[in-house]
């Protein structure tokens, strides 16, 4: 694979760019492989990426049943923090956050890493308490967050409204200066361009339709819109579909799909230096590199496998976005959409083993997992190449729902995700 460089670059501006290549091929499905990746999105990729590269399985394939990244992965708004309340949490977030700092580097494609800090906003003495705890948390493991009154929190974010009129006053943030944004189809299309220059096998278009199990009941292959493809390691990592690829395998998976919808403005000049999240009014806004205002909403309040979701939940968001920041009241909005994520009870994620031998499974992420994409994948990958979990996702098992063993970031911090 060619390498982008500043030479490469150069001369391909004098060869009116006719000399790039293809990012990733084409292939059609061979009879086996060693492994197969059900979902290309951002983690299925990363698992991928990091299969071929840390653990040199490289006969393996991702099967994707739309195009790569057509999932949560290019519908998510993309901020990227690790300054959740739990060891188990922090240790996962934070090993994504230092895969994230040098991915473009890694990858040779530039996934437009930005560390602009993220502004969490209090409202309330409930956020107080429950933000403070975690700042205090975060240090304690060794993760920078900081508490801000409200004129810091301003000097950070000038947009920023702190009017002690508004119907949810600000009484202080948490910020994470290292958190931030990256730009979201570049991450999954920098997995897909490293993964198949290791010889992974990128098949689009292609949905798994079932598993086929031998007479001891471990996995034998899967069976897809283009034909039976045997394997013996199977990993899911299919966001909201998860429970109907896995019902396919004969689980019932403790999840719950919800709609969750975003939005972005017009386009401006650069007007919004950080990225600001209010839980308590279930919205959160950066402005990207294009210069639009990328909003995020709250869940829909009811599962559904539709990728609208219900208009007044945007419209709540923008209320709260308009008080927030009333400058941005008479910006028209572009578009919005909807994906589908897929919620477990304590809205932590599954990663590892499933009762039946060879099929491993990665999902749960919510509202939250594009900030985990490449800790994700690297822990993943280990679980699938090694047959037992890396130390890191150890605790996300299937297993706790059974057990009661929750990793209760819903609890934490007390909003829907
Ligand atoms: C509006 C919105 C905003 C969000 N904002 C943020 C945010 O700011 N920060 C953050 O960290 N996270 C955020 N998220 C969550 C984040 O997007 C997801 O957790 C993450 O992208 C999941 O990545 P994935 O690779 O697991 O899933 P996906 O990208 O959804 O990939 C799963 C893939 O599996 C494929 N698939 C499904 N069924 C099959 C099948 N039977 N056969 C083959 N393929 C199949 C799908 O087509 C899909 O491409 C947001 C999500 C949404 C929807």
């Amino acid at each position: 694979m060619r390498r982008f460089s500043l030479k490469s670059l150069i001369s391909e501006a004098f060869n009116a760019h006719q000399g790039w290549e293809r990012q990733w091929r084409t292939p059609e499905p061979k009879a086996a492989y060693d492994a197969v990746i059900v979902g290309g999105g951002g983690h299925g990729l990363a698992t991928a990426y990091y299969l071929a590269k840390e653990h040199g399985l490289t006969n393996i394939a991702v099967i994707e049943k739309g195009w790569l990244g057509g999932g949560n992965t290019g519908r998510n708004t993309t901020i990227i923090r690790s300054n959740y309340l739990y060891e188990e949490s922090e240790a996962i977030y934070e090993h994504a956050m230092k895969l994230w700092a040098g991915l473009s580097q890694e990858l040779n494609y530039n996934v437009m890493y930005s560390q602009r800090g993220v502004l969490m906003l209090a409202h309330n003495s409930h956020d107080v308490q429950s933000f403070k705890r975690h700042v205090y948390a975060n240090r304690l493991a060794g993760i920078d967050n900081e508490w801000l009154t409200p004129d810091e929190a301003k000097e950070f974010c000038p947009p920023l409204n702190i009017s002690p009129d508004l119907r949810y006053p600000i009484v202080g943030a948490a910020l994470q200066r290292r958190g931030g944004v990256a730009r979201h189809d570049a991450v999954a299309w920098g997995y897909a361009r490293g993964a198949d220059a290791m010889g992974v096998d990128i098949i689009q278009n292609c949905e798994v339709t079932g598993f086929r199990r031998d007479a001891g009941g471990a996995i034998a292959g899967v069976e897809t819109s283009k034909g039976f493809i045997a394997t013996k390691r199977v990993g899911v990592v299919a966001a909201g579909h998860t429970s109907v690829v896995m019902a396919r395998a004969g689980l019932r998976m403790p999840l719950e799909s919800f709609p969750l919808q975003a939005l972005v403005s017009e386009p401006v000049k650069p007007a919004f230096p950080c990225v600001v999240m209010s839980n308590a009014v279930h919205a959160y806004i950066s402005q990207s590199d294009k210069g639009e205002l990328v909003i995020g909403a709250g869940t829909d309040q009811y599962i559904s496998y539709s990728q609208q979701g219900g208009l007044h939940i945007p419209i709540h968001t923008l209320d709260a976005i308009c008080e927030l920041f009333p400058q941005f009241s008479r910006m028209r909005m572009l578009r919005s959409w909807g994906g589908i994520v897929d919620v477990t009870p304590d809205r932590s994620p599954i990663i590892g083993k499933t009762p039946i031998p060879g099929l491993y499974v990665n999902c749960g992420w919510g509202t939250g997992g594009f900030k985990a994409t490449p800790g994700s994948g690297n822990v993943f990958a280990w679980t699938i190449a090694k047959g037992e979990p890396h130390p890191i996702n150890a605790p996300f098992t299937l297993d706790r729902f059974r057990t009661g063993r929750l990793i209760d970031e819903a609890a934490a911090a007390a909003v829907a995700h």
